[in-house]
């Protein structure tokens, strides 16, 4: 089996930003990129259009044209890039060895950067107005024109569905907190913070049954669950807010994970597993940002390349 320096799982903005660091660094790394998103590596911007808050870009990038940038520039420098999804991880002994369903390969460190993926309602009436009014994301698209002075709908019941609507009040005229329970999983001060806010709204014990719009999203109908009732809401966004799963079933019994599944670290992208790294969506459950993600690729990187340095000394 071929024996890798530097094997990095994941080619989001953290693996991409890792390689990048790892290839300048001569570690000649290799990146397992995955599969899972639509069938394709580049992670969760490959799933979104404009990409306004990325730096670097002030008109603006759609997603999968940064994912492919992010990936070219990795190459430039001597990555190698497999587009297949890591099955199985054996991190007992050095080198650890990874596998995908058809390759074997091991490796003196790995990174972790496999992401998350927000909760989806996976309904035909989420599908019909995905990306056309319907996010999971307020801090990257709450701003977008089509929201600006509008109604919108936040679904969810906990901290980030407080925190999302409380953010969305700078741009829509009016917000209102959908939630399937009358009681909330958000703590005191987030709820009374949301519930203060004069612009915000509540529709408890309620689901959503259908959305409606020409090309853009215009209205959502709206089920009282006690009474059964359908009401239709006028809406031009709803922001998904039920949660993120991050892909790390793999690593689990392999490295520390916290109760949710994301991966713990010292702070320094270090894992439990002297030489397993981690970096991006995968560790962080607060600020879920491709600049934050590809910030903890770089760190991720740097200390991989000290791990190494070291041993050789
Ligand atoms: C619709 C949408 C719009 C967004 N818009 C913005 C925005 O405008 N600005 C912004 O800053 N952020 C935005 N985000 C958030 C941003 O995309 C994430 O914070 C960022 O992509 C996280 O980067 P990451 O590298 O940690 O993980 P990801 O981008 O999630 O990449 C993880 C990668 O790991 C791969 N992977 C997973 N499991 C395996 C496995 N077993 N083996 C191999 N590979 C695996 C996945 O296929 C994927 O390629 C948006 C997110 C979404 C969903």
């Amino acid at each position: 089996m071929e024996t890798r320096n530097l094997v990095i799982i994941g080619s989001g903005p953290a693996g991409y930003t890792a390689a990048i660091y790892a290839a300048r660094a001569n570690l000649s790394p290799l990146v397992i990129g995955g599969f899972m998103m639509g069938g394709q590596s580049g992670g969760q911007l490959m799933i979104t259009t404009d990409v306004e808050n990325y730096p670097g870009f002030p008109d603006g990038i759609k997603g999968p044209e940064l994912m492919a940038k992010f990936r070219a520039q990795a190459e430039r420098f001597g990555t190698e890039v497999w587009d297949k999804d890591v099955a199985k991880v054996d991190f007992s002994k050095r080198p650890f060895v990874v596998s995908t369903d058809e390759k074997q390969v091991a490796a003196q460190a790995v990174i972790i950067a496999t992401g998350a993926a927000a909760r989806r309602l996976n309904t035909p009436a989420e599908e019909r107005f995905w990306n056309k009014g319907i996010s999971a994301c307020a801090t990257c698209d709450g701003s977008l024109p089509i929201f600006r002075d509008k109604p919108i709908a936040v679904i969810g019941g906990g901290d980030t569905a407080m925190e999302e609507a409380l953010y969305l009040t700078r741009f829509g005229s009016k917000i209102t907190i959908i939630h399937r329970r009358d009681d909330f999983r958000a703590s005191d001060i987030m709820l009374e913070r949301a519930r203060k806010h004069p612009k915000i709204a509540w529709k408890t014990s309620a689901v959503l049954e259908d959305t409606s719009g020409d090309k853009l999203l215009q209205s959502l109908k709206v089920k009282d669950l006690k009474s059964g009732a359908v009401e239709t809401l006028p809406a031009n966004g709803l922001f998904l807010a039920i949660g993120h799963e991050p892909n790390t079933g793999v690593f689990k019994g392999r490295i520390d994970l916290d109760e949710a599944g994301y991966i713990k670290t010292d702070g320094d992208a270090r894992t439990n597993v002297p030489g397993v790294f981690a970096a991006g969506d995968c560790v962080d459950h607060v600020y879920r940002q491709a600049v934050t993600a590809a910030g903890q690729g770089c760190m991720a990187a740097l200390q991989a390349e000290r791990f190494l340095e070291a041993e050789r000394k």
